[in-house]
């Protein structure tokens, strides 16, 4: 696959799956600093709004070609959140069960999405952290011969993106000046598959990788240990819990691992989630581009950038999901229910209609 999946929005499709990426690269026009040019590629009009539509639908459809997954098998898969949502959907379209699993950490409205497209969503403790999650995960799929998605190992993952994403992004800055593509990792598929086509097609375009300042995985140039499987065998000594959902989880991904290894990584930036955070909310309130945490991480990353770049620099920055994943989140925190002071006065500006 190496064409584009749409070739546009406005027309007809036979599956809500034929709509998973293509996704618009989109400018920023007040936030960047003037004489360098900011994109964002807003991953969130997926048709489940996040990235991670790309893989779930990658991994279903080449564990279909293997024959890995049979007509009607259960889907079984740990994960925060975007991945369960996007494979929930996918699942759905094609008619496979799916139960996930998810440390009870990860916000509410993840997990009623999930039940809310289908599938079954069993909690697990917190405490464990993201390899209870995915040894829960594996327990299932063993006792009940299910399919295991493996997102963090699995190389569906990466190819789906440099079979997409990374064509979308070669396709929509042909002949014009890209310096930077700016991302984050929880499996480091967009990192790997994007990755592995700009360095043959776009050498001279810096890849720069972000993760959370107090869950400087790689950076702490620590190894990750692994099994057999190249899953993890134990958490990461650096993780900390961190409020970036959907980013770094307590070990360094094998399908991350790619990206490290053939250095697709020219320069790796850490962003703290309140930078994230404020961010977002920026991005919302000043652009009306609305995502979610990670998105104004990465966000905040290439504002660093273009602060310090060359006049003509081009950044182009990916937002993973929407920011209306997160209404139970700190990323809400401070928006009320109730009129605020400024909004009772507006209301009583004029006689009619006001509150009791
Ligand atoms: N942001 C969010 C909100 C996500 O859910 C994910 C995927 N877990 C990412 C970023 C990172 O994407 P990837 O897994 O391709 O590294």
């Amino acid at each position: 696959m190496t064409t584009r999946r749409t070739e546009g929005r406005g027309r007809r499709f036979d599956s809500i799956l034929d709509t998973v990426g293509d996704t618009p690269v989109v400018r920023i026009n007040r936030l960047a600093p003037e004489g360098v040019t900011i994109y964002v590629k807003v991953e969130a009009f997926n048709p489940a709004a996040s990235v991670k539509d790309r893989l779930a639908l990658g991994i279903i459809e080449a564990a279909e070609r293997s024959g890995a997954l049979k007509p009607g098998q259960t889907v079984v898969e740990a994960t925060s959140g975007n991945t369960g949502i996007g494979l929930a959907m996918a699942c759905a379209a094609k008619g496979y069960p799916l139960v996930i699993t998810m440390a009870d950490s990860f916000s509410v409205e993840r997990r009623k999405l999930m039940r809310f497209l289908g599938a079954k969503v069993v909690l697990t403790p917190r405490a464990e952290k993201g390899l209870g999650m995915y040894r829960k995960a594996r327990e299932l799929a063993d006792k009940n011969g299910w399919f295991y998605a493996r997102q963090f190992e699995n190389e569906a993952n990466a190819d789906m993106h440099e079979a997409t994403t990374a064509r979308e992004i070669v396709a929509d800055f042909a002949g014009e000046r890209l310096d930077y593509f700016v991302t984050g990792y929880g499996t480091g598929g967009t990192v790997t598959g994007v990755g592995r086509v700009l360095r043959k097609e776009r050498p001279e375009t810096k890849i720069v990788l972000s993760e959370p300042t107090n869950a400087a995985l790689v950076k702490s140039g620590k190894p990750q240990k692994r099994g057999a499987d190249g899953g993890p065998e134990e958490s990461h000594p650096a993780f900390e819990p961190h409020p970036i959902q959907g980013w770094t989880p307590d070990f360094i991904p094998l399908v991350l691992q790619e990206a490290l290894d053939s250095g697709y990584c020219d320069e790796l930036i850490p962003v703290s989630g309140p930078d994230g955070i404020e961010w977002a909310r920026r991005l919302a309130k000043e652009e009306g581009i609305f995502t979610g945490v990670s998105g104004g991480s990465t966000f905040a990353v290439s504002m660093q950038i273009a602060e310090r770049a060359e006049l003509g620099t081009v950044v182009l920055c990916m937002l993973p999901d929407t920011g209306e994943r997160y209404l139970s989140t700190p990323l809400f925190e401070g928006i009320g229910e109730d009129m605020d002071a400024e909004e009772a006065a507006i209301s009583m500006s004029t006689p009619g209609y006001q509150m009791p």
